[in-house]
């Protein structure tokens, strides 16, 4: 995985010329944009509401060992097996160990990026093991041999017509390019691999720490079929996506839905507390009885029969830790809502696939150089007109265009930047910084215009200073 600047711009161009595309992102994008408002507009007080989520999110990331301690001993009680991943590889390792003791062949999988991240698909079908993903976009992408493009709408650059080509080719029979028959198709089709599945793999959008359990957050019920029907489920969830208590959850299901599809709650909000018929761990003073819930609904216990009889969840670092107490923190408070891309002019016009990462959008151009090496996405911090659109929408508030302008920082201090890049920039800053130096330069530049491209805007004949110094100021 490495995305220059050079490779990224090639994408871009690519994407942009692509009308297909640009019709396909420019209505998803837009629909997700005008939902996020309604669905703010709602609440009393939302800007109150995400700065409070900024000092939950900052708090518990400056306490993460200690909530993490808390989650692993609680999912411990509940029966479920927390494993600790260092890095991608060990992430593999863990899962393929799994499946290869219960001798599974097929696994189905939820939606899930940390999963995208560590490439488990390509090491399941390695392993023989066939990977199917139920979630309807990720199944789509997965037909087509493609990434996702999106954080949370990964087919989100494909058309119905083209989504009807692959599932004629998957299905050996025609199908209709109309979304009811679509679904419908997809559905009986997945039906038959959930139930075949040996094991089940999903992502986790958040665990809580007080009662060790995993939240998973889908609009199409996939997610609990994955955690439910097959013996065997394995959760993998970065470090990071940790709520202490279910207060503190709360907010988060109210805000992610929101910022994410502006719904006021996903359609399935799924709490996975252990496996079926093991007593869950007793309950914090106060709370509903042997529920996860403050009000004592989802109770379960010895005697529930459904579920798994194993659950794994695999905590990932990979590159994670070693973020906590530096200037990119921060980044660690996303909830991987996917708000920051529907707005970002530049995701908007090159789509996800430009990034080269699975994360795309302003979240991606910050994550993955941080993640899988500023070396290997070296391009990705330029990808960004520091508009302030991210930060705008972001229910956590994280201030991405100033890690993106850090990230620059550190890729000029490391030699990443092509020299006459370098050059350009440290020219630009002098120019910048003295009105003498913007003068003359303003004034090569004038002269020189004519030979750059036609596509650049042309500079004012007459500077605005001298307009002023000339009275054509009025
Ligand atoms: S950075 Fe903010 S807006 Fe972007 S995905 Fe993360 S939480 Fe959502």
């Amino acid at each position: 995985m490495t995305t220059s600047i050079r490779q990224f711009r090639q994408s871009a161009f690519i994407a942009i010329e692509d009308i297909r595309l640009q019709t396909a992102l420019e209505n998803a994008t837009g629909r997700f944009r005008a939902a996020r408002a309604t669905a703010l507009a709602d609440l009393p007080d939302p800007d109150a509401m995400r700065d409070h989520f900024k000092k939950v999110r900052a708090a518990t990331i400056a306490n993460l060992a200690e909530h993490l301690e808390a989650f692993e001993r609680n999912a411990t009680a509940n029966g479920s097996h927390v494993h600790w991943a260092r890095d991608a590889a060990e992430a593999r390792q863990i899962v393929l160990d799994i499946a290869k003791k219960h001798g599974v062949t097929m696994a189905a999988k939820s939606k899930s990026m940390a999963t995208e991240e560590i490439h488990l698909n390509a090491a399941l079908s390695e392993a023989g093991i066939a990977p199917v993903e139920t979630d309807l976009g990720e199944w789509i992408v997965q037909l087509a041999e493609e990434p996702p493009s999106h954080i949370i709408a990964p087919a989100i650059h494909k058309t119905k017509e083209q989504v009807a080509d692959l599932f004629t080719k998957e299905a050996g029979r025609e199908i209709p390019a109309d979304i009811p028959t679509l679904t419908a198709e997809a559905r009986r089709m997945l039906r038959e691999k959930f139930l075949a599945a040996g094991m089940g793999i999903s992502g986790g959008n958040l665990g809580v720490a007080e009662t060790g359990s995993i939240v998973l957050v889908t609009n199409e019920g996939n997610g609990r079929m994955v955690t439910s029907l097959p013996p065997v489920h394995i959760a993998v969830m970065g470090i990071e996506k940790i709520a202490p208590t279910w207060d503190e959850a709360a907010l988060w299901l109210a805000l992610l839905a929101r910022s994410a599809t502006g719904q006021p709650l996903s359609i399935y909000t799924s709490i996975v507390t252990g496996p079926a018929t093991h007593p869950p761990a007793p309950s914090p003073a106060g709370r509903g009885g042997d529920s996860p819930l403050p009000d004592g609904r989802g109770a379960g216990g010895e005697g529930d029969v459904d579920g798994p009889q194993e659950v794994h969840i695999v905590l990932l670092d990979n590159g994670r830790s070693k973020l906590i107490g530096t200037k990119y923190e921060e980044i660690l408070q996303c909830i991987r809502c996917g708000a920051c891309l529907n707005v970002c002019p530049v995701y908007r016009e090159a789509g996800g696939h430009a990034y080269g990462s699975p994360y795309s959008g302003p979240i991606g151009a910050v994550i993955s150089p941080l993640l899988f090496g500023l070396e290997n996405f070296a391009g990705l911090p330029q990808a960004s007109s520091l508009c302030g659109a991210c930060k705008d929408v972001c229910p956590a508030r994280i201030d991405l265009p100033r890690m993106l302008v850090e990230l620059r920082g550190d890729e000029v201090a490391s030699g990443l930047l092509p020299w006459w890049e370098a050059m350009a920039e440290r020219g630009a800053a002098m120019m910048m910084g003295d009105a003498t130096w913007m003068r003359v330069g303003l004034g090569f530049g004038r002269v020189g215009q004519g030979i750059l491209s036609d596509d650049l805007p042309r500079l004012a004949k007459k500077s605005f200073r001298k307009m002023w110094a000339d009275g054509d100021v009025k």
